[in-house]
């Protein structure tokens, strides 16, 4: 099978339609396409491409998924994991990070962070589990660009490779990025649909008779305007068209024709299979706080990193002090087992992180209330501190 249309020579670059190419277009309208408003729309021109063995069901602007062969669960035995112990905040710590709460509140009062009594504080460890899994999938569908000349690697270089035996690596691990690649042996030149192979198409907004509708007078030949004799506006004739309602048509320049979109005015097109390899960072969570505070605080914090584990599959972990993250590692584990089975997955990680929690009570002006500080920027968490407007606000 040839990648060539008969008689067309891969040696001698096809010459691509200019405007004022060939002969001029016909004087009697009624031969030529309606005018219009509105650009077409994009209607789908599907070039004759033969059908390629691996590529049967592939088509035209529409991506279709191929599954990945089949993965076999992790093999062996799990690794030991050892956990990483944690520390907690002091009383002077949690009054520091309370200043530094106020100051970054400029409506806020210091008085009642300068006063307080802390009465008691607890430290707790939130504890912040998260499941990565970084899995590949891989869609094929046909693609084409205008043909400009010079030999394709079409299929008479031998069949096209399947698509995951083409070879693809992440830019980076953990990341959700895609790659297009186009697929070997699958260039084919056809001649463009899209112009029967002219280069060029009928203006769509002239219907090709080099005039359209004037912009100016909306086409009535006529614009309003102010008569300061008669001290009132009046009807004058459009300057732009002269009368006619039709001015030069500026989407075609006047030709009447616009070079074809789908070749680019070069007749030819090359239709080839492209792949796109989407690599798609899959991330859940579990986070666990037995505090008052909110748990999604958690989140977006540093703590420290009690056990991490990067493998092709992870084993959940089983052995950790706390129950609730035992169960919720094995969870989110055998879900993400399953949960994609268009992707090939290719690596996961799981990170079980502590995340400091100090919750501190304090007295002040009488009244007992709490708050949290939290994470080791040490933020800090008060929905009710005393002074949210400071006199300052009031005053002015
Ligand atoms: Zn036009
Ligand atoms: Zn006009
Ligand atoms: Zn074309």
């Amino acid at each position: 099978m040839s990648a060539y249309p008969p008689g067309l020579n891969p040696g001698q670059p096809p010459q691509p339609w200019n405007p004022g190419m060939g002969p001029p277009p016909p004087s009697d309208p009624s031969q030529l396409p309606p005018a219009s408003d509105q650009p077409p729309q994009n209607v789908p021109k599907i070039p004759d491409y033969p059908e390629i063995p691996g590529y049967v069901s592939v088509t035209f602007g529409k991506d279709t998924p191929v599954k990945p062969p089949p993965q076999p669960p992790p093999q062996g035995n799990p690794p030991p994991m050892t956990f990483t112990d944690l520390a907690n905040l002091d009383e002077e710590s949690c009054r520091q990070a309370m200043y530094q709460f106020v100051s970054e509140h400029c409506c806020y009062g210091s008085k009642p962070a300068k006063e307080m009594k802390i009465t008691d504080f607890k430290g707790i460890t939130a504890l912040h589990y998260i499941l990565e899994t970084f899995a590949e999938g891989r869609t094929t569908m046909n693609a084409h660009t205008p043909y400009l000349g010079g030999p394709v690697d079409g299929p008479e270089n031998g069949p096209p490779p399947l698509p995951w035996t083409i070879p693809c690596d992440p830019d980076q691990k953990f990341r959700t990025h895609s790659k297009k690649i186009e697929v070997p042996h699958t260039s084919v030149v056809c001649g463009c649909t899209g112009c029967d192979q002219r280069g060029w198409n009928w203006c769509w907004r002239c219907g090709g008779r080099g005039r359209a509708k004037c912009t100016t007078c909306g086409g009535d030949g006529r614009v309003q305007q102010y008569d300061s004799q008669q001290q009132r506006q009046v009807a004058v004739m459009c300057h732009r068209c002269h009368g006619d309602g039709l001015a030069l048509c500026m989407t075609c320049g006047g030709d009447g024709r616009v070079t074809c979109s789908t070749c680019q005015g070069y007749r030819f097109v090359r239709c080839y299979i492209l792949l796109t390899v989407a690599y798609t960072n899959h991330k859940e969570d579990f986070i666990l706080e037995t505090s008052d505070m909110p748990d999604e605080l958690v989140r977006n914090v540093s703590g420290t990193i009690i056990f991490e584990d990067v493998q092709p599959m992870v084993w959940p972990i089983t052995s950790y002090p706390v129950p609730e993250i035992n169960a919720n590692s094995q969870r989110l584990v055998s879900s993400h087992r399953g949960q994609w089975p268009s992707e090939k997955i290719l690596s996961q990680r799981q990170t079980l992180r502590g995340v400091p929690v100090t919750e501190v009570a304090y007295t002040w002006e009488g009244q007992s209330m709490r708050y949290w500080v939290y994470g080791k920027e040490r933020r800090v968490y008060c929905p009710d501190y005393p002074h949210q407007c400071c006199w300052g606000c009031s005053i002015l």
